[in-house]
């Protein structure tokens, strides 16, 4: 029998340590130790009933956990067979406990592909991972593969960036492919810094050696020899699990000299950001390892023919990583077998906000958002009315309840006047004053800022001074022109992807909420 406690960074903050140690001692002094193997896992994904654990076979979910519920429940589970009622998961509607993982509406509507691994290993433990079908990706793409082949499999998976730009990855492999060069880069992109995103920590935290095969495998059809993780030293448990895999690695020979006998060589290595949100930029991310100050340059050059010190490179996000190993290993075709036309495969979400169930969700592409939601989470507290769902953090829009049916499509979400993004999805009840969000999310980028360029430096400044203007009861007729002044020539003329899209937000909330702008500006006369 295995118990698989949570051991998330949400989990963590919670008190999953203590719960876990309680644990350890209540199994042992029962004399439980030869049949039952508790295992610590990454986030299991339903971050607002942390402490959690799942008792495996029989499946049963308890939640919202102290260290003082365990000697009840290891007496009633794992002696006598019986649930302990009280710390079941509740349905937040009927409020029926619902026992079994598998029919909690949370769980039970999600497509774990990316996720796969999630909750059922333990990401320190090189033999879970190979349990899971671990490197056999890796070793299909190196040992059976061309690069050429390789390349192949991901323009027919039809996977696309899950950083936010969308961009197909079999493509950008392509290019750098084709750039002529000795030397050549990998990076991963892990300096997820929007608000409200959780989703690239959480998979390095749960699965850490999905996006090392991802590095691996992409290297082989580049042919580089390095690669490094980007990330933020604020994820802390993501870096030392990253570092642990790292070193399993190449215990066994799958990084280094000579991986797994096919006479090519690479290796990783994480660089630790300080959590400038601009060095999620791709350039800015370059130059900041190669140690200097993280600030965009003009594109083209692109990275994939002048990227890491000038070398072809390719920078993917962590999401975007961790599905390669299992496109390699299943098929270009299987993967784009689910989704739309031009969105293939399953999309991570980070839930949060006015939400009964905040969490790390997975959908197939082609899902509507209101089954995102609604079936999945839950729907609102307390019966509210929903009033918009924030897409693509400070670079998104929001989406108002009217185009709720929105499906999870690149395109279909641009058309509503939000982005993809990497995947923050907060949702906002009634009672939340647009302008003020939009306010919100200006000083995030104001801040972020990295003052290169003058239309963002000098712009959202304004843009932002516009704001704090309008929400205190100050704002004046020509005040909204003037934002929507501001918001058209940022765009049009900042250098980089921070400042272009910096505007985002404040012009969704324009279209869907003009009223409410108005309605601040009245306020004053
Ligand atoms: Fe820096 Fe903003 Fe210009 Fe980007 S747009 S280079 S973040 S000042």
């Amino acid at each position: 029998r295995h118990i698989f406690i949570c051991g998330g960074t949400g989990c963590h903050a919670t008190g999953s340590i203590a719960v876990k140690n309680r644990l350890v001692e209540e199994v042992a002094a029962r004399g439980l130790t030869d049949t039952v193997r508790i295992v610590e896992t990454g986030c299991n994904g339903f971050c607002a009933l942390g402490p959690l654990l799942l008792v495996h076979p029989e499946n049963i979910f308890y939640q919202k956990l102290a260290a003082d519920d365990i000697p009840e429940l290891v007496e009633e589970q794992l002696v006598h067979g019986r649930q302990v009622e009280r710390l079941l998961y509740r349905d937040p509607q009927t409020k029926k406990p619902i026992p079994h993982f598998g029919d909690i509406p949370f769980f039970a509507r999600q497509q774990p592909w990316t996720l796969r691994n999630k909750g059922v290993i333990n990401p320190e433990s090189v033999e879970d991972y190979i349990g899971r079908d671990g490197y056999r990706g890796t070793a299909r793409a190196l040992l059976e593969m061309t690069p050429e082949s390789i390349v192949q499999e991901m323009l027919t998976s039809g996977l696309r960036g899950r950083g936010g730009a969308g961009f197909p990855t079999g493509m950008k492999w392509q290019f750098a492919q084709r750039s002529a060069g000795d030397v050549k880069y990998v990076l991963c992109n892990a300096d997820e810094g929007d608000p409200g995103a959780f989703m690239d920590r959480s998979i390095l935290e749960a699965d850490p050696h999905a996006v090392l095969e991802g590095m691996i495998i992409a290297a082989r059809a580049i042919n580089a020899y390095q690669g490094y993780i980007y990330c933020r030293s604020e994820y802390p448990l993501a870096v030392r699990r990253v570092q642990i895999a790292i070193e399993q690695a190449r215990a066994l020979g799958l990084l280094g000299h000579n991986i797994l006998g096919s006479g090519f060589d690479f290796d990783v290595e994480i660089y630790q950001g300080a959590g400038a949100f601009v060095c999620g930029e791709e350039t800015a991310l370059m130059r900041s390892i190669e140690g200097k100050r993280g600030m965009p340059r003009p594109r083209p050059p692109f990275p994939a023919h002048k990227g890491l010190w000038e070398k072809p490179t390719i920078l993917n996000n962590v999401e975007t990583l961790a599905n390669v190993a299992q496109i390699m290993l299943n098929g270009g075709a299987w993967y784009a077998s689910v989704g739309t036309e031009k969105s293939k495969g399953t999309k991570v979400f980070a839930l949060s906000g006015d939400v009964n169930n905040i969490g790390l969700v997975e959908v197939p592409m082609g899902t509507p958002l209101r089954s995102i939601v609604y079936d999945i989470g839950g729907g609102i507290p307390k019966k509210r009315k929903l009033k918009a769902v924030q897409l693509g953090g400070p670079s998104g829009g929001c989406i108002p309840e009217a185009y709720l049916d929105v499906i999870i499509d690149y395109e279909e979400i641009a058309k509503v006047g939000a982005i993809m993004g990497s995947g923050g999805a907060i949702v906002m009840d009634d009672r939340t004053c647009m302008v003020d969000m939009a306010r919100f999310f200006l000083d995030f980028i104001q801040d972020e800022s990295c003052g290169k360029c003058t239309p963002c430096r000098e712009g959202t400044r304004r843009q932002l001074e516009l704001l704090e203007k309008i929400c205190a009861g100050k704002g004046e007729d020509g005040d909204i022109e003037l934002l929507e002044e501001l918001s058209s020539m940022i765009t049009e003329s900042a250098l980089c992807g921070l400042g272009q899209t910096a505007s985002n937000p404040v012009l969704s909330a324009l279209r869907y909420f003009r009223d409410e702008f108005d309605a601040h500006i009245k306020q004053k006369k």
